[in-house]
């Protein structure tokens, strides 16, 4: 029997999804990334500012290539929001209705390549948007952990910790950052938003074993390989 399939030009990609603690998987939409957004003193009065990645940036596995075209790839540890629902211009107290879970991602960059965009004013997408940039856990629902504003949020490499925060020192919490972005595009089900990252970024080389923790959250672990 014929269907829609048959008229594309080639077969669609295979969808994006992150496996869900208990079974199950979350099909990503978009991803969504808040730039800085954590600070040890001050309360920034300016509202958070975003970036994407696209969605089959997602890497799940235990072993992540050395990209291609830098030579300082860094790691940020971020508390990643997943979204089941939509929305547009909402105000915070309405944001945590949105979400389905939580996981632990990293925010992998190309730190030479942001570098040089800064010192341009040129776009970020080819320092933060490149293949297996963006590793994540298992996503486990807001219905079993409840909606986190405290707790440890840690990343060591061969055991040692690099960077190690706090989810209460977040500039824009959860809400807001849903509340701001909804006011930026119109929000639906599978989109992640990655949170920003506290200090200790740094960079990861060939080798290298990754660990990162948040309280409650699934733990996610991987190791940088040789380009691929
Ligand atoms: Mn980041």
């Amino acid at each position: 029997m014929a269907d829609m399939s048959d008229n594309f030009v080639f077969a669609p990609p295979a969808p994006v999804s992150v496996p869900i603690t208990g079974g199950g998987h979350f099909p990503v939409r978009r991803i969504f990334c808040v730039g800085r957004n954590y600070a040890a003193h001050t309360r920034e009065s300016e509202p958070p500012f975003f970036f994407t990645k696209p969605n089959d940036a997602i890497a799940l596995g235990a072993k992540i290539p050395y990209p291609v075209a830098t030579a300082s790839l860094h790691h940020e540890v971020e508390l990643v929001i997943a979204l089941d629902k939509a929305a547009s211009a909402i105000n915070p107290d309405a944001a945590n209705a949105l979400i389905y879970g939580y996981a632990v991602g990293v925010d992998l960059t190309r730190r030479d390549l942001q570098d040089e965009a800064k010192s341009m004013r040129r776009p970020w997408d080819m320092a933060k948007g490149f293949d297996h940039s963006a590793p994540i856990g298992p996503i486990i629902q807001a219905t079993q952990i409840g909606h986190p504003t405290k707790g440890a949020i840690t990343l060591a490499i061969n055991n040692q910790v690099k960077q190690s925060g706090d989810l209460a020192d977040l500039i824009w919490p959860v809400p807001d950052i849903i509340a701001a972005l909804s006011r930026l595009v119109t929000l639906a089900p599978g989109d992640l938003i990655y949170t920003g990252t506290p200090d200790g970024v740094g960079p990861l080389v060939v080798g290298d074993h990754v660990t990162c923790h948040i309280d409650g959250i699934p733990p996610l672990a991987f190791t940088i390989t040789p380009t691929a």
